[in-house]
């Protein structure tokens, strides 16, 4: 409504990011070096609503990592190119663990849902593409489709993300036994990685979050960059999903559709209101951004925005 819109435009976001600021609690993920040498002092904030104007905090420009806030629209992507086959390969179940779950559903083998690590290494296996390259190129492609902006990687986080990535191997070995994984583990691994490597900012991460939020179509550029039908069960997925082991909390408290990622970043989408990036390393003890899981409870209380609000 107008009255939603006013408010959005009118709201503080500099007052709300110099309160957050006190908040201190958190550590900064230290996986890999790139990581562990981030600011645990910044906070940066970025709104954008249906016309395509994007409000912003200081620090909102800063560059960093997308790291597992990607999933959701590598997900939009496998959905795009798949169809519903990827409903077959990949659940939609949360698993109330941790984000890097040794964990397959027990009858058919299958990633439990698209937002852990598992599901994502299966997810960029399912984008269209002949070979990892030609896949990665079609994901960072469609990543910039969603951004409204030309995106790369940050090689060194790449690098580091393949060299220390034992696990998601292990994660990927344990799909190929199991029969869910088409591609090679180290195919599979070097695409994950580099998607988690494709460089944002909270501004970014605020117009990929519009485009879910308006039906997979990018209000700053006008782009339908998905279908809106796969943009349902993206939502659906990361509201049960998006913030892992914290995700009931986070439904209760904010009420939006939202991903995290271990760099600090986090993306909600409110939907037909408006799209939410926030930035600041330290991170809770579910591995989301501290300040930034602040921000939304605040966002989400001060204009209304919880999808099960009151109207
Ligand atoms: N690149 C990280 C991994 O694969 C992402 C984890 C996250 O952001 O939750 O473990």
């Amino acid at each position: 409504t107008e009255a939603d819109a006013e408010s959005a435009h009118s709201y503080d976001l500099e007052r709300l990011r110099r309160d957050m600021l006190h908040e201190t609690a958190g550590e900064v993920d230290d996986s890999i070096p790139e990581l562990a040498a981030s600011d645990p002092g910044v906070c940066g904030i970025a709104i954008v609503d249906g016309e395509g104007d994007t409000r912003a905090t200081a620090d909102a420009r800063l560059k960093f990592s997308i790291q597992s806030a990607v999933k959701p629209f590598v997900y939009a992507l496998a959905l795009r190119d798949g169809g519903e086959s990827v409903l077959d390969k990949v659940g939609t179940e949360p698993t109330g663990e941790a984000f890097d779950a040794v964990r397959l559903e027990s009858d058919t083998g299958r990633p439990p849902n698209p937002m852990v690590n598992a599901g994502a290494l299966l997810t960029a296996s399912l984008v269209d593409g002949s070979s990892p390259d030609e896949r990665f190129d079609r994901i960072l492609r469609g990543i910039s489709a969603f951004a409204g902006r030309e995106l790369r990687i940050d090689r060194a986080v790449s690098e580091s993300e393949q060299l220390l990535g034992d696990r998601n191997r292990a994660l990927g070995y344990l799909m190929r036994s199991a029969g869910t994984l088409s591609v090679s583990v180290d195919d599979a691994v070097s695409v994950y990685a580099r998607a988690c490597s494709i460089v944002v900012s909270a501004e970014v991460l605020a117009v990929m979050g519009a485009t879910l939020a308006f039906g997979g179509r990018n209000p700053v550029t006008g782009v339908q960059v998905v279908p809106a039908k796969v943009v349902t069960t993206v939502l659906s997925v990361m509201a049960t999903c998006g913030m892992y082991d914290g995700s009931g909390r986070w439904l209760r408290r904010v009420g939006l559709p939202a991903k995290s990622g271990v760099s600090g970043g986090l993306v909600a989408a409110a939907p037909r209101r408006l799209g939410l990036g926030v930035y600041s390393p330290p991170l809770d003890e579910e591995g989301n951004s501290a300040r930034g899981a602040l921000v939304c409870e605040h966002l989400s209380d001060d204009l209304g925005l919880h999808v099960f609000g009151s109207a």
